[in-house]
């Protein structure tokens, strides 16, 4: 076993992870920064995102606006203090990439271009052509090697926190080539490891978005707040999940239904309004735009495809020119997964999960319950996003709290001091105690696929796009013996040379924790808010529902969920309007 010593360790080494580092590294050289990561950093989920990133950049945009568009965007269910600073922090964070070398579009006159998005009232997102996640990520990594401070431990997979007296002291982790056992000690930690989409079968996210770091912090004491909100997309290829961009409409790409109808002017993208405006159509949020989808799916108005219904999007008339510049991964990915040239012919989508609004509970400075112990990016719940995210918040979000968890983590480390190494033995010897019961467990009936496909079924039909008590009160009793079932499980693979399948079994036992607090948080809102709709439940109910959901791990008994108020500083809850079109 190899120990490490450091001041801050930071899971995950995607936009929040690298930014947070690079924080903590200029706030103070002299501290020691463990960056661990289980893939190398530029594979993080974070390359894979496209559209691009808002800010506000110039009139008629304003800081006020975008407050506006994200709360209710989210239903009401943000916290506003923490969109306050997000907004007021963004134009900062995405100039400051910009000198550290990120690529953003540009007119002619040389000025960074801005395009529309879902929910957004104004074109406020920044981008680099429709490969916008990649080029934050190469920004943030290249920058982060500037500094000695930060050392790189790739390919180590985190397992457990350590904590103790209500206070972190590190975590243990396993290097992947050899098997070998790590040991991190550090009074600061930062969680920054992703969503967790792969809880459902049907997803844009990388096969490493498993919801790891929100296990850890889970089954450590801290709750996941907002943790039955899950994001579908409205437009992913049929098959593989593979995300085609909301910017694709934000161009002017049109959806339409089996009879080549723009249905979405049929479904109520908001209430009517006084005064008539353009409907927001294609630009509305994903959630409303979502349900559009499965509602037109029961009139019998989609598409059959061999990987189930889907509609069209079109974005022919843009152009080949248009969409060579502006959006080439969309053309290289339809042609490549679905063998369509959406040059000359629409693009076959379904709604797909996409992002978990939910996560950790974090306060407005990334800070969790738990002394030392922070979370920034999509593991954490700030919470900015509420019910229901706007596209292109989040890898703002990412810049600005990795930043603030970074510096927060840092000034915790200059305070404190470290723990008694000896006294983290036991909660040491636990973590690879529980490793090793997977591997040297004898063969049993319970496979990593067979649980995994169980725990995907139960998702996608009980919290799913509409929900209902039956099915989640069914699926909770499920959910519970899968986790059960899992204690039997055996895997093939007894060696220590990456050992794909010892990862996998880890990864399954944080899916099926995850997923188990979501069916339960999903149970306990009877109320329809954003991406939570209850069919049983139609309506948002503020007098009961304006708030916070927690879910408190509960070991092998069910969890526990208790509320939190949700900060409201000046924008009473109202009905979310979507009549104007993004301009
Ligand atoms: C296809 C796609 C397109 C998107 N497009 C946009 C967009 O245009 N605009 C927008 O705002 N948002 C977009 N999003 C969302 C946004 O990209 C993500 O929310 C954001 O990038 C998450 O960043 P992160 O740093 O929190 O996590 P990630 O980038 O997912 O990084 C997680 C890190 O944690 C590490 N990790 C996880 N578990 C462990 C473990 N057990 N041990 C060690 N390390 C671990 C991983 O190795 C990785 O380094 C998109 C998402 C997807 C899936």
């Amino acid at each position: 076993m190899r120990t490490v010593h450091a001041d801050v360790v930071i899971v995950g080494a995607g936009g929040a992870g690298l930014r947070a580092a690079i924080a903590v590294a200029q706030s103070d050289p002299k501290l020691r920064v463990a960056l661990v990561s289980k893939v190398y950093p530029m594979r993080s989920h974070t390359v894979a995102a496209e559209g691009g990133a808002a800010g506000v950049i110039k009139s008629p945009d304003t800081l006020d606006a975008h407050f506006n568009d994200t709360v209710s965007g989210g239903d009401w269910l943000c916290d506003q203090d923490a969109v306050e600073r997000f907004v007021e922090q963004a134009p900062k964070a995405l100039r400051q990439l910009e000198h550290w070398g990120c690529p953003w579009n540009r007119d002619d006159a040389g000025a960074v271009q801005v395009r529309s998005f879902g929910g957004m009232k104004h074109q406020r997102t920044w981008f680099a052509a429709d490969k916008s996640g990649f080029h934050i990520l190469h920004t943030l990594f290249q920058t982060s090697q500037q500094f000695p401070s930060i050392q790189r431990f790739d390919e180590v997979f985190a397992l457990d926190l350590l904590c103790a007296d209500g206070a972190v002291g590190g975590i243990t982790a396993l290097h992947m080539q050899s098997g070998e056992p790590i040991v991190f000690l550090a009074s600061s930690v930062i969680i920054a490891t992703g969503g967790a989409g792969r809880v459902f079968p049907f997803t844009t996210n990388g096969a490493i978005k498993t919801g790891d770091g929100m296990a850890m912090a889970y089954r450590a004491g801290v709750p996941l707040k907002d943790i039955e909100f899950v994001q579908y997309h409205p437009t992913g290829l049929p098959g593989t999940g593979i995300l085609i961009t909301e910017g694709a409409r934000g161009e002017g790409g049109l959806l339409v239904n089996k009879d080549g109808y723009r249905y979405l002017q049929d479904y109520n993208l908001g209430p009517p309004e006084p005064h008539p405006r353009p409907k927001a159509m294609e630009l509305g949020p994903r959630d409303r735009l979502s349900q559009s989808f499965w509602h037109e799916q029961r009139k019998g108005r989609t598409i059959k495809s061999e990987f189930g219904d889907v509609v069209h999007l079109d974005i022919r008339h843009l152009g080949e020119k248009v969409i060579d510049e502006r959006l080439p991964m969309v053309r290289e990915l339809a042609r490549a997964y679905v063998g369509v040239d959406p040059v000359y012919a629409p693009i076959p989508v379904r709604p797909v999960v996409h992002y978990t609004m939910g996560g950790i509970d974090t306060n407005i400075d990334a800070a969790t319950r738990i002394n030392g112990l922070y979370a920034a990016g999509e593991c954490a719940c700030v919470s900015i996003n509420g019910a229901n995210r706007l596209g292109s918040n989040s890898l703002t979000e990412i810049l600005v709290f990795g930043e603030h968890a970074g510096l927060q983590a840092a000034q915790h480390a200059r305070a404190s001091k470290q723990h008694d190494e000896a006294a983290w033995e036991p909660a040491i010897a636990e973590s690879f105690a529980a490793v090793r019961a997977v591997l040297e467990r004898p063969k049993s009936s319970e496979t990593i696929v067979g649980l995994r496909t169980e725990l995907h079924d139960l998702m996608e039909s009980a919290a799913g796009i509409y929900r209902e008590e039956a099915l989640l009160r069914d699926a909770c009793k499920k959910v519970a013996a899968l986790r059960q079932r899992y204690r039997t499980l055996s895997i093939d693979d007894h060696s220590m040379v990456f050992n794909t399948q010892l990862f996998q079994a880890l990864e399954l036992g944080a899916m099926l924790d995850v997923g188990e607090a979501m069916v339960h948080a999903a149970l306990a809102r009877r109320e329809s808010r954003g991406a939570h709709q209850r069919l049983d439940f139609p309506e948002r109910d503020d007098q009961q529902f304006l708030h916070h959901s927690l879910v408190h791990y509960g070991g092998e008994q069910p969890p526990s969920i208790s509320t939190k108020p949700v900060t409201i500083t000046r924008s009473q809850p109202a009905a979310r309007v979507y009549g104007g079109a993004a301009t």
